[in-house]
């Protein structure tokens, strides 16, 4: 066992409402300095954590003290390192907004001890956790760095070992004034530092996984960690940090193809409960004016269901008076999602619906940028 990390779990502390411990890493030759950088991870699971099972050969979440033995480099940031572990780590498709209430509440309580935050998080639903918890940390002024890896952690080849490092590295990073360089939820992955709630996993086997086609990144990294002072984002108030919980999940995507009949589009808009719709366009927010068609949606509109147009393109924006065939959404009470990732979108959604608003208040806010999620 590595003995400067030596995954010792001291101090174990339940966090109240939350699944999960909070571990002290201990290093015996007492080398920290008192100001040294004070980063919480929290460890959800995903491929980063992961080993291969011997009987079915498919790789399962694994705890963390594994994972901290697989990196003995960690001892040379010299930073105060402590981790809250997830019960039973997750493989992140298994996520819901019960798991992002658990890490916003490990963040609420743990806020004034540390200097910054590091969620370790499986890659496939990662945009989404980002995205949600961008909204649900109102106000937020350190860095909440999400990150995972492709390869297991203790493979050979792992891409696990840099990314939790260099997140690690960003999370205790300060300007020349000494305040937190990173005040937003972001994703480290390999080479760059995205907005989280403005990125998207886009390959399921590159080491860089994720882009952000319509933000450019917030730092760039190579031999070093170049931040882009003029695109990151500062709370606008000074106002301290407020949590908000419990994400409305009466919301579904609904994404166009050549063919999709009026009838599918009014069987999933009578779902019971259902408030929310993503509606998937092509390019700069087009569908089909067919009358059938553009009545389905106007029909749910009217029952009072948000209805928000983002587009299938990866990148660029819904516009819906370049084309008639946008304009007739936007006719029937379709919102323009403009820039909004799917992802962002889809969290924003349930947000607001979760905050209670009203189907107005959901409507002029979904348009409305909050935390720098969309174009203004
Ligand atoms: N299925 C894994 C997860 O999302 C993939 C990964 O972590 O890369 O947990």
């Amino acid at each position: 066992m590595n003995e400067m990390i030596a995954t010792v779990t001291q101090e174990e502390q339940f966090v109240e409402g939350c699944t999960g411990t909070i571990s002290k890493l201990m290093r015996p030759d007492g080398s920290l300095a008192a100001d040294s950088p004070r980063i919480l991870i929290i460890y959800t699971g995903g491929t980063i954590g992961m080993t291969e099972n011997p009987s079915t050969h498919c790789l399962e979440p694994y705890k963390f003290d594994y994972l901290i033995q697989n990196v003995p480099k960690l001892r040379r940031l010299f930073y105060n390192i402590d981790y809250f572990q997830f019960e039973e780590p997750l493989d992140s498709s298994a996520i819901n907004p019960t798991h992002w209430d658990i890490m916003a509440k490990t963040i609420e309580e743990n806020y004034g001890d540390y200097d910054g935050f590091v969620i370790l998080h499986g890659t496939d639903t990662m945009a989404y956790t980002a995205s949600a918890l961008s909204f649900m940390l109102e106000n937020l002024r350190k860095p909440v760095v999400i990150t995972g890896s492709q390869l297991p952690i203790g493979e050979v080849r792992t891409d696990g070992e840099e990314n939790l490092i260099t997140a690690l590295q960003v999370a205790a990073a300060n300007d020349d004034k000494g305040a937190p360089m990173i005040q937003e939820v972001c994703i480290l992955f390999e080479n760059y530092l995205w907005r989280g709630n403005r990125s998207t996993k886009y390959s399921a086997d590159n080491f860089n996984a994720f882009k952000s086609n319509n933000f450019p990144r917030l730092a760039k990294i190579g031999l070093g960690i170049s931040f882009r002072n003029d695109v990151l984002w500062r709370p606008r108030s000074n106002a301290p940090l407020t949590v908000h919980y419990g994400l409305d999940q009466n919301v579904v995507y609904l994404s166009l193809f050549p063919g999709l009949s009026a009838g599918s589009i009014r069987h999933i808009l009578n779902t019971p409960g259902l408030k929310g719709v993503i509606l998937k366009t092509y390019g700069a927010g087009n569908a089909p004016t067919d009358r059938a068609f553009v009545e389905a949606l106007r029909e749910g509109v009217d029952r009072g269901i948000v209805i928000v147009n983002v587009t299938q393109c990866h990148n660029g924006m819904v516009d819906t008076s370049r084309y008639e065939t946008g304009n007739s959404l936007r006719m029937a009470g379709v919102i323009p999602g403009r820039d909004l990732t799917s992802e962002a979108a889809i969290t924003k959604l349930m947000f607001l619906f979760g905050q209670g608003y009203k189907t107005e208040d959901v409507k002029r806010l979904m348009v409305t940028p909050l935390v720098g999620e969309m174009h203004p």
